[in-house]
């Protein structure tokens, strides 16, 4: 298994522009350490062009936190992919769970961000919803496979590889309680196997799937450690870039573990 880990810092609306710089200048120099581990911060649209000069020539990859599905025209207040992608950005969040909560996002819209997104050149990160109550009941499947499919409907499987999933338990968001290891790494492989029977195996095997959900440093290695999972989505804990660090860190070492490097 070679998928190299990704470690995401969702900015999410925490960060003012006074900010912003001090963070990068203290991550990127850390960076070359871990050179097996694919860094990104995403932040708000204001911020990003900042971020996408600050973090240029260097490792750390810059992304949106989310992104409309027309390139222009009359929606106003929406950022259209093809302005992220001339600004830099390589990445976008769709889907997150705070908006398909927050403001009303469905599967269909996620489906049409994911490919307005493709159609611009940046690279999808598509938040999978997660409901503990059903994961408590052992109903979640039926649940995570329809959002899987409706995401990824009209994808090519070209296209696949600029994909990656995230899977993210509502209740874990924000709360301090990251869910188990092992429940996650279960959730996990079901999403690997949905995409391996839309587009077969040689595609599952590569895409990259991550877990977010109060990801902190004292979870992050048992996480980590999952054979499915490939990187971490983190909110709160990534806003202090001391922490970042560590992270990326604790996925640099579980990337040499898992692949018996010596
Ligand atoms: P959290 O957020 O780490 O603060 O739980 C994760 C996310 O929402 O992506």
């Amino acid at each position: 298994m070679n998928r190299k880990p990704m470690v995401i810092a969702n900015w999410k609306m925490n960060k003012l522009p006074s900010e912003a710089g001090t963070y990068i200048e203290t991550v990127v120099p850390q960076m070359v350490r871990y050179p097996d581990v694919q860094t990104l911060l995403a932040g708000p649209d204001v911020l990003l062009k900042a971020m996408v000069e600050q973090a240029a020539g260097t490792t750390l990859q810059i992304g949106a936190e989310n992104v409309y599905w027309e390139e222009r025209g009359a929606y106003t207040g929406e950022t259209s992919p093809a302005a992220l992608a001339e600004l830099g950005v390589t990445h976008v969040i769709v889907g997150h769970s705070e908006r398909r909560h927050y403001f009303r996002e469905t599967d269909e819209m996620v489906n049409q961000k994911i490919l307005a997104a493709l159609r611009n050149g940046l690279k999808p990160i598509v938040a999978i919803d997660e409901r503990m109550q059903l994961v408590a009941e052992n109903d979640h499947m039926h649940w995570l496979i329809t959002q899987v499919v409706e995401a990824l409907k009209g994808v090519r499987v070209a296209d696949i590889k600029q994909i990656s999933l995230a899977y993210e338990p509502t209740q874990a968001i924000g709360s301090g309680q990251a869910m188990d290891a092992l429940t996650a790494q279960r959730s996990i492989a079901l999403i690997r196997a949905t995409v391996d029977d839309l587009f077969g195996p040689a595609v599952a095997e590569q895409v990259q799937i991550l877990y977010g959900g109060s990801v902190k440093p004292d979870n992050a290695a048992a996480l980590l450690g999952q054979a499915d999972i490939d990187g971490i989505l983190v909110g709160d804990a990534a806003l202090d870039p001391h922490i970042y660090v560590q992270l990326v860190a604790l996925a640099q070492q579980a990337y040499v573990t898992k692949n018996g490097i010596k």
